[in-house]
């Protein structure tokens, strides 16, 4: 049969087949306006290897809308209704409006909403004559939500001339028909699917259905229960054996705990599916209770991801066990809860207390959130939604009618204010004194514990607590379990400093033998290195046998990614998977000379400090180095670049130490290329220029191609990094260049410029001569004010101070204020690795705490 063999072929990933499919579900938070409507087209449109099936929520609060409006009708408060409904309607129109450009498929669409209301303004004003609300009627009303919001996205993908189609949700997803609360029936939906939503994706149709919304008996419309697209969601992604379920939420990911209740929640970067349902299950609000059922024999992963930064990893909820440091990954909190508590000795040893206490409550329709039955008590405490705390009350009271009348069972027993706090994990079950740990951390908050209870499934441990309690507890059991520490780069602590190496080249290798010997109280831990192959990454410091071994392979020019515990990423990638852990204090090093703002951003936006030897990133062009510093601003991030300009010498030092005491510099001037120190003053002792450079490049003081140094580029760089300190607001095509390499020697292959620099030694002996002539020593200067940045060749005086600088040695002058008549000059070795390296662990060292 054609259509099963192509149904298999969706499932496999690696045959690359375009008929593999993914589900993405955009949750109605995200869904505010028409911006997020056009955003959610974008993503949908995005190009990518696999076909899309959508599941959307209703627009955000509309189901809380509807459902006021269904409460408004069966009190009979007809004006209640029509206020309400106005305004829904209203608000649909508005946003179809903004996301549709032209006239004609306004007009459709609003006559489709027109319709909707109206229908909807009936059916309440039925319910209101009558004053009464079927829980059918119920699901009606509210499902109507998500079908507006399927039409609109569909509308919108229309006019976009992409080929989608609405898809009415009843008619692929049944259901056990229960009103307000349905669960999909598995294998009937697989069927539907099969039948009537694989052959759209086939005809590569985008296809766009409404959430939280299924069919039950006789064509009924039913509804998931509240959170129910990403039931929808799993559900689809199930029966069409998707590659994977993407959830858009308007969260970073699925978080340590509710980041509303715990400022300090993290994302978690990866969640093992049971320890997901075991949250969502425990009422993690992130995800719909059962969303992850379907998903128990067909694995397909589920990632949670913003909605508002798609490029972000979000959580992947997988068959994975990662991060096993930690026994506790996640805790959920539930408040309104009601504790019913049934005694009696007639509990002692009666098999099937508990059973008969469940049955009971599910007859009633109420759902039991934690049950504790202690078995040296005769006691069951259980924990039910509040506003159901009284039927529950009455539906056990009914169950045991027996039992009560003879006295075995004293009574029941309920009381309101309640929460329930779960703390969920796969380690658990091996960590012993997981939950003594959580008990003294609450004991030691303050806070009262009612009653605990252990998962049968030992991923969880529950206790009930007074609601009051709810947020103390929270924030003591996630710092108990450090799970601040899971995921996101900036955890301050004072006793630790993650320094992220970019770059193993001569400087960074250099800094990695140093930083063992720094002296400080808090010693900074490499934790990561990256290199344009890749990285290798410990959460807890690299080794010094894993470091030393990264520097044995690059010292021999191997790149990073043939270590045995590296992977393969581009620079910003390899820090976005960084920032996702646990780092304290994490710092970012640039010792490359690459086009790094990428990665940067990424570290900055992960609460990241930086550190740069490189000079691009600040001579890259204004706007987006005004932008870096935003970004730096705006997370509390600092940027040090001392070694930017004349390697370990204080410049920068200087200078912030002039702004502070109330100087203004007015010009800067300078040598800041030890390379060309070393060649003018070599050619200085009447060295030709040929002999000179070749001594240079034998040192190691050249680039590989000897004339990105003789370009001028990298004073221009200084130059415009110091002019831009001054005030100078211009970009690197601003800097007057004066290139030390002939218009003839410029293009041709680095091997070809080596063999023929000595037909420049002509040129460079007739300008020392005249230099000496003049009583003068070349010297190849910056000067930077304000307004003017320029570098290039110059004779200068013998008696200036920049002609007594020798071999690489760097001078930078600042002329301010009140150093006007005097300038205060800075002079020293201002290049090599040893000194860079040295003036970069400085840096670092300037961010510890003393
Ligand atoms: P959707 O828009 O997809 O329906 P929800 O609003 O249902 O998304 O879920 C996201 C919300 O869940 C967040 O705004 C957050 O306040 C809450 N939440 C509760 N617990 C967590 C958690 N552990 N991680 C992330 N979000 C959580
Ligand atoms: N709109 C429904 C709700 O608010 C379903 C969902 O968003 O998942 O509960
Ligand atoms: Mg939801």
């Amino acid at each position: 049969m054609p259509a099963r063999s192509s149904t298999r072929s969706a499932g496999r990933s690696s045959t690359g087949r375009s008929t593999a499919v993914e589900v993405f579900k955009f949750g109605g938070a995200s869904l505010a306006d028409a911006a997020a409507v056009r955003h959610a087209i974008d993503l949908i449109l995005a190009p990518r290897p696999t076909r899309v099936v959508n599941v959307v929520s209703a627009l955000a609060g509309v189901t809380d809308a509807l459902l006021a409006i269904a409460t408004a009708a069966r009190e009979g408060d007809v004006k209640a209704v029509d206020v309400a409904v106005d305004r829904l309607h209203a608000r649909h129109v508005a946003v179809g409006n903004e996301v549709l450009p032209n006239i004609r498929a306004r007009t459709a669409l609003q006559r489709e909403l027109d319709e909707a209301f109206d229908e909807l303004r009936m059916l309440a004003h039925g319910v209101a004559s009558l004053r009464e609300l079927t829980p059918r009627t119920r699901d009606f009303l509210v499902a109507r939500g998500e079908q507006l919001s399927a039409r609109i996205v569909v509308a919108g993908l229309v006019s976009r001339k992409a080929k989608a189609q609405y898809v009415e949700a009843a008619e692929i997803i049944q259901t056990d028909g229960v009103f307000g609360n349905a669960f999909p029936d598995l294998a009937a939906t697989d069927r539907l699917v099969r039948a009537r939503l694989r052959p759209l994706v086939r005809r590569k149709v985008i296809p766009v259905i409404p959430g939280f919304v299924g069919g039950g008996e006789g064509g009924a419309l039913v509804t998931l229960g509240r959170g129910g697209s990403d039931l929808t969601a799993t559900v689809l992604g199930r029966s069409l054996k998707a590659e994977r379920i993407t959830l858009w939420k308007d969260v970073p990911g699925l978080m340590t705990t509710d980041p509303r209740l715990v400022p300090t929640a993290r994302i978690v970067p990866q969640l093992n599916v049971r320890e997901a349902a075991e949250l969502a299950y425990y009422g993690a609000k992130v995800l719909h209770p059962r969303a992850l059922i379907p998903l128990t024999r067909v694995r397909v992963p589920v990632f949670v991801r913003p909605f508002a930064d798609p490029e972000a990893p979000g959580t992947e909820i997988s068959v994975r066990h990662t991060l096993q440091r930690y026994p506790v990954k996640a805790l959920s909190i539930v408040r309104s809860q009601a504790l019913i508590t049934v005694t009696g000795n007639g509990m002692l040893g009666v098999p099937g207390i508990a059973a008969r206490t469940f049955a009971a409550l599910q007859q009633a329709g109420i759902s039991v959130t934690l049950i504790s039955q202690a078995s040296s008590e005769h006691s069951i405490c259980l924990c039910v939604p509040s506003e159901r705390g009284r039927d529950a009350k009455i539906a056990l009271e009914r169950a045991f009618a027996l039992e009560l009348s003879r006295r075995e069972l004293e009574g029941m027993d309920a009381q309101t204010g309640m929460a329930t706090l779960a703390v969920v994990g796969l380690g658990m079950a091996g960590s012993p004194g997981i939950a003594s740990r959580m008990f003294t951390s609450l004991s030691r908050a303050g806070v009262n514990i009612v009653a605990i209870a252990q998962g049968s499934s030992e991923l969880n441990i529950s206790v009930v607590i007074a609601e009051r309690d709810a947020e103390a507890a929270a924030r003591a059991v996630h710092d108990e379990f450090q799970l601040d520490k899971i995921g996101g780069g900036g955890v301050r602590r004072d006793d630790r400093l993650d320094v992220v190496l970019l770059g193993v080249g001569q400087i960074g290798r250099e800094l990695l033998r140093m930083l063992p010997r720094s002296r400080r109280r808090v010693r900074p831990t490499v934790v990561g290195l990256i290199d344009r192959s890749g990285f290798v990454f410990e959460p807890d410091g690299l080794s010094p046998r894993q470091l030393a071994s990264a520097v044995a392979l690059k010292s021999a020019g191997k790149p990073l990614a043939s270590l045995a515990h590296a992977r393969k990423a581009s620079a910003s990638e390899a820090v976005q998977w960084i920032a996702t852990h646990a780092l304290a204090r994490p710092v970012l090093v640039d010792v490359t000379a690459d086009d790094t703002l990428p990665a940067i951003r990424k570290a900055l936006a992960a609460d990241m400090d930086i550190v740069l030897a490189n000079k691009k990133p600040l001579s890259a062009p204004r706007a987006e180095v005004a932008a870096l510093r935003a970004l730096a601003k705006q997370h509390g991030a600092r940027i040090l670049h001392e070694t930017t300009v004349g390697a370990g010498l204080p410049v920068m030092d200087s200078y912030a130490k002039l702004v502070e005491t109330g100087d203004k510099v007015l010009r800067v001037e300078g040598c800041t290329s030890g390379t060309l120190g070393f060649l003018l003053t070599e050619i200085g002792k009447g060295r030709p220029f040929s002999d000179a450079l070749r001594d240079a490049m034998a040192r190691g003081y050249t680039e590989p191609d000897p004339r990105d140094d003789l370009s001028g580029m990298d004073v221009a760089r200084k130059a415009l990094i110091l002019a831009r300190l001054i005030g100078f607001d211009g970009d690197l095509t601003d800097v007057t260049v004066e290139s030390l390499v002939p218009e003839a020697y410029r293009h041709m292959p680095v091997a070809k410029f080596k063999a023929t620099l000595a037909d420049q030694d002509k040129l460079w002996a007739s300008r020392q001569a005249a230099a000496v002539k003049q009583g003068r020593a070349l010297r190849y200067v910056l000067r930077a004010t304000p307004r003017k940045v320029v570098v290039g060749l110059q004779a200068v005086p013998l008696s200036h101070p920049l002609a007594g600088l020798r071999g690489t040695d760097n001078q930078i002058v600042f002329t301010t204020k009140r150093y006007k008549e005097h300038p205060l000059v800075i002079t020293g070795p201002g290049a090599g690795p040893a000194v860079t390296a040295a003036g970069v662990l400085n840096d670092i060292l300037q961010l510890t705490p003393a």
